[in-house]
């Protein structure tokens, strides 16, 4: 549970790294695309007012210089015919006037009235032809443009641009709430401004300026907006690379749950499967007398036996199949199953023992009772053939319910031995405490044994202890002639070990078993023979001296 759960979240942190990436990448060039996309059209916006400026400039002139060269440069009530009519005919031309050389008016078409004071600035001799100045009138954010035009005669013809036709497009939409457009004649007089935003007071870092000049006029435009504005025209683009990668995400930790739980999910359904199949089956691993060399029993052991054939240990799949909780169901299945296959030997040798291994799962629950009697009580078998071994490796959580159950098998006749004693921290205490009746040495102590004293001591003082306490004891994995040897001069009378088998199939185990007694019975008809030869020659011997006699 705990590793498929940091799998899973390793999946899960991976596939949300492998999504916001792309989402923070695309957001930095968005808004790269953003901002140039707007100073781009800042530039344009830039360009055509300058344009706008430029043509209405240029027309003008172009009127006025067309009104000297045909000699119409007087207040006469004929030229202001002229005037009046050209007024008319230009659309962007809201005045025709005359001033003189300080730069006061001489008379204005349409007719107003006559201040007096200067609007356009004294001519200098030097001055170029062309003069512009600004006049005070105002029309949607754009002033009055003076076009004066220098005549021969030191008068000048001017023209009052009108302030409509400077009034440029807003530019792009996305734009047009924040941007603020500037046109300047010169650096100082201002002719037309637009929008809202205020460059002043925003963050120097977050403005894009653009400033475009005209070639012809001193002329200035100036758009400045905050970089920010230019995010809102990628704003759905984010919208949909959030969605996207989102998406992605959404797949990626899908892909990944499903392949962090897939394996896991496969794995228990094979196993499940396996369960169902039987492939799940006992060997058997006998236990001998070393006294006697008689066969004392077996313990069961269990395989895997894939479709394939191939064999697999307990090793790898027993701490899955405990922590899954599918050992209940194998252990049923395999106390079922040894019993079929050993009825036959064990029926008629009430002195074998079948060792069942049982896990520590198994004593927090009274089950293990019903089962075994559900095994081995319409079979012959007898419950008094039956051992069963819990591990010291691993503790028992709940030691008076081990002790409870311990005490409801014994009472209908199964043994309970202690496994792998000396590995695990129970010690003394699960021997007094649960009332065990056999002990297991475990290979680590037998494997050391003639290697170095102290485990030979620590063997001799569990050969004390189980005599103690009247409890049996077996060797595990004796695999040379000298543990045997060693082991008998330490008082041990069973044991178990490659030495004599390793654990094998019913029905080499039942052979082995059938051998042994063979083996037995032509040792003891043999030595019946040979006593009876002796018998025979000693007869003779004494037949003869009596003959002889
Ligand atoms: P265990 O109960 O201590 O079983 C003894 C293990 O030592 C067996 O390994 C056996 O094959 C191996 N063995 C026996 N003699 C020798 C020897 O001379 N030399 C060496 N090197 N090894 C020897 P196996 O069969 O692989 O079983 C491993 C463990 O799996 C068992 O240890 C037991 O804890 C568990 N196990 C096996 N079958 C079952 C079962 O049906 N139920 C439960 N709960 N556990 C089982
Ligand atoms: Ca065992
Ligand atoms: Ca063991």
């Amino acid at each position: 549970m705990t590793r498929s759960y940091f799998i899973f979240v390793r999946a899960v942190l991976i596939a949300l790294l492998l999504a916001t990436a792309p989402l923070f990448a695309a957001n930095i060039i968005l808004n790269d695309y953003a901002a140039s996309q707007a100073m781009r059209e800042m530039q344009a916006m830039g360009e055509r007012h300058i344009l706008r400026a430029e043509d209405a400039i240029n027309q003008t002139v172009t009127a006025l210089q067309r009104l000297d060269r045909d000699d119409i440069q007087t207040c006469s009530a004929e030229d202001r015919l002229v005037y009046q009519k050209l007024v008319t005919n230009l659309g962007m031309v809201d005045a025709i006037g005359l001033v003189d050389a300080s730069g006061k008016r001489m008379c204005i078409v349409p007719d107003v009235e006559l201040t007096g004071e200067a609007i356009l600035p004294a001519l200098r001799p030097d001055g170029p032809l062309v003069g512009i100045g600004m006049l005070d009138r105002e029309y949607l954010g754009a002033r009055s443009a003076v076009v004066s035009w220098d005549l021969r005669n030191s008068n000048r013809l001017f023209a009052e641009v009108t302030p409509a036709v400077i009034a440029v497009d807003p530019g792009p939409e996305y734009l047009r709430a924040y941007r603020r457009a500037e046109l300047h004649l010169g650096d100082e007089l201002h002719w037309f401004g637009t929008g809202g935003y205020n460059s002043a007071s925003a963050d120097p870092n977050d403005t894009m300026v653009v400033t475009v000049w005209s070639e012809n006029y001193p002329l200035k435009a100036t758009v400045v907006a905050p970089s920010s504005a230019a995010h809102s025209l990628v704003q759905p683009l984010k919208v949909v690379a959030a969605t996207a990668c989102a998406a992605v995400a959404l797949l990626l930790v899908a892909v990944s749950v499903w392949f962090s739980w897939r394996p896991e999910s496969e794995a228990n359904d094979e196993f499940v499967a396996a369960i169902r199949n039987g492939e799940f089956i006992p060997y058997y691993q006998p236990v001998m007398d070393i006294e006697s060399g008689k066969l004392r029993g077996c313990e069961v052991l269990m395989r895997w036996r894939r479709p394939n054939g191939m064999i697999v240990s307990p090793g790898q799949f027993m701490a899955y199949a405990e922590t899954h909780g599918h050992i209940f169901d194998m252990t049923r299945h395999i106390m079922a199953q040894s019993c079929l296959e050993m009825e036959g030997l064990y029926r008629d040798r009430p002195e074998l023992k079948m060792s069942i291994n049982l896990f520590a799962g198994h004593f927090l629950d009274r089950e293990v009772i019903s089962d075994i009697k559900a095994a081995f009580e319409k079979s012959e078998i007898s419950f008094q053939q039956i051992v069963v071994e819990v591990t010291e490796r691993h503790p028992l959580a709940d030691m008076d319910l081990a002790r409870k159950i311990i005490a409801e098998l014994q009472a209908f006749g199964v043994r309970v031995a202690l496994d792998d004693v000396g590995t695990g921290h129970g010690g003394m205490a699960y021997l007094q405490k649960l009332g065990i009746d056999i002990i297991k040495i475990d290979k680590m102590f037998i494997d050391q044994i003639g290697m170095d004293d102290s485990s030979t001591t620590i063997v001799d003082s569990m050969v004390e202890l189980a005599d103690n306490l009247g409890m049996g004891i077996i060797a595990e994995g004796v695999e040379t002639e000298d543990q045997i040897d060693r082991l008998l001069e330490l008082g041990v009378t069973a044991a178990q070990g490659y030495y004599f088998a390793a654990p094998m199939p019913a029905q080499e185990y039942i052979a082995f078993a059938e051998r042994l007694e063979e083996e037995e019975l032509e040792a003891a008809r043999l030595a019946e023979e040979a006593e009876a030869a002796e018998r025979a020659a000693a007869e003779a011997a004494m037949n003869e001296a009596g003959a002889a006699a």
